[in-house]
């Protein structure tokens, strides 16, 4: 018997339920990665991602090999290309890992449905690409949680799953047709900074946060200069690391560190609860407040200022500037960027959403659009209105101001926390030639969002 694992975001050998199963049932496995056009034509495949995409089926096609197979890869409408492999290969079943996003639901749909006409079928297989199955932590009577707190307290205690080990061996059926497996230097247009894919990279990056960062992150992840988080998101998102297993290791270290670490994964968890009930919160306001945003045409200027990091406010701009270079931005970066474009320039939070998914690395529907609803406060925030002071944001978590001498060389001669409001330094000989003044007053910004909120 013939069996296809279909990955999708789980693009790894190791604690992998899909592959874990369909080898389980079959003598042989075909592994498929569809190319999808759907995915292509949504504009979601931007250079940054498809650079770390490309590093990840190399490495998944390598450690394959290692093992006697190989990947198969194809591009198209992705249930026509698992129909053409069930029918060249006579497989009867597909694995593949469950998924929360509008696209992803309705691709599950036709698939089962597709199967099904072909007396085929397909298994979905849940904790793959989150820790807790959407679904499994409901109020009484809802479909989600939303709010956290309450969300985390009975996360915590859920009964985890066994961490599956990779396969020795995966034997995959002969001649079956598969294209050339993408590779990195197949993609134009990446961000210098983007980091290496896949899961062996995933591993080692795992290895070296484990031995050095991880005991020190619930006092370190805030710093933006000490850089301490652990750069694991992209991995995650791609599902070069499983989740379950991060879960796993860092309970087995304990401590403040990993307590800390392990609350930002139920984080995830929590925002893919949420996207999967709520799929159309990718778009629409998952708490309206009534808001008549700013459009592209009135705050034109604002917005160019802010995605090419030259607002005026360096630790804004040191942000911006770092998601340009590496396709990645610390997450108090995102916060503070994101709460200055939704309440200080009071803009969409769909415009800035979508500039970030044009760039990172980590992009993640659930991940990227419910942070920024929350920020925004048309989502699962309790305090919507607060309004985070990028002055006030940079002397706590930049106060010597190495984040955005780093980030911003017009101002790397302006020694410590001085370099956070520039303008102040006019007329004593340290000004910054060629940095911009601030492209919106702080106070003029808060009085039109209170204004807005009716505050
Ligand atoms: P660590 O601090 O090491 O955290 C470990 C892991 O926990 C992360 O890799 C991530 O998977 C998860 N995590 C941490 N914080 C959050 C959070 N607030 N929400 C959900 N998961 C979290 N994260 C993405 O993965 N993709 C996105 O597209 C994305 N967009 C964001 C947009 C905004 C406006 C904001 C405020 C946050 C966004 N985040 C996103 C969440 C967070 O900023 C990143 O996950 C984090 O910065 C990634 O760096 P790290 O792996 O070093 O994180």
């Amino acid at each position: 018997t013939v069996a296809v694992v279909l990955f999708t975001r789980d693009l790894r050998l190791r604690d992998n339920p899909a592959l874990r199963a369909a080898l389980a049932s079959a003598d042989a496995v075909v592994p498929l990665f569809v190319r999808d056009d759907a995915i292509a034509a949504t504009g979601y495949a931007v250079p940054n991602r498809q650079a770390f995409l490309a590093d990840c089926l190399t490495d998944l096609d390598r450690q394959l090999r290692e093992r006697g197979g190989r990947l198969v890869v194809r591009s198209g409408d992705v249930v026509e290309q698992v129909c053409s492999v069930l029918h060249e290969t006579g497989a009867t079943d597909v694995h593949m890992a469950a998924d929360v996003s509008a696209y992803a639901q309705a691709r599950e749909d036709r698939l089962r449905r597709a199967l099904a006409a072909g007396r085929r079928r397909l298994h979905v297989h849940d904790r793959s690409v989150t820790v807790v199955a959407p679904g499994d932590i409901t109020p009484a009577g809802k479909d989600h949680m939303a709010v956290f707190t309450p969300y985390f307290r009975r996360w915590a205690t859920a009964p985890p799953r066994e961490v599956l080990a990779a396969p020795r061996r995966v034997h995959v059926p002969a001649g079956v047709r598969s294209e050339p497996v993408p590779s990195r230097e197949d993609v134009r247009g990446a961000a210098p900074g983007v980091g290496r894919g896949g899961e062996s990279a995933g591993r080692a990056r795992l290895a070296a946060w484990t031995r050095s960062g991880l005991d020190a992150y619930a006092e370190r992840h805030d710093d933006l200069a000490a850089d301490a988080t652990s750069r694991l998101s992209a991995h995650l998102h791609f599902g070069t690391l499983s989740p379950v297993e991060l879960v796993a290791r860092a309970r087995r270290r304990g401590g403040l560190g990993a307590e800390a670490f392990v609350r930002q994964l139920a984080w995830r968890d929590f925002h893919h609860q949420v996207l999967a009930a709520r799929p159309a919160a990718s778009r629409a306001d998952y708490r309206p407040r009534g808001d008549r945003w700013r459009t592209e045409e009135q705050a034109g200027e604002e917005i160019e200022a802010w995605q090419q990091g030259r607002t005026g406010y360096p630790v804004v701009d040191a942000a911006m500037r770092q998601l340009l270079h590496e396709g990645w931005m610390h997450n108090r970066g995102r916060l503070l960027a994101a709460s200055f474009l939704t309440k200080t320039c009071y803009v969409d939070w769909r415009v800035g959403a979508r500039h970030f998914l044009s760039l990172l690395v980590d992009g993640d529907v659930a991940n990227n659009q419910l942070n920024w609803q929350w920020t925004a406060g048309t989502g699962t925030d309790t305090r919507p209105n607060r309004v985070l002071n990028p002055l006030a944001q940079a002397a706590r978590y930049d106060p010597d101001g190495a984040y955005v001498r780093r980030w911003v060389p017009e101002l790397e001669g302006i020694a410590g926390r001085a370099v956070h409001a520039p303008w102040k330094l006019h007329g004593t000989g340290r000004a910054a030639p060629g940095y911009p003044a601030p492209v919106v007053g702080l106070a003029d910004g808060l009085t039109r969002f209170r204004r807005a909120r009716g505050g």
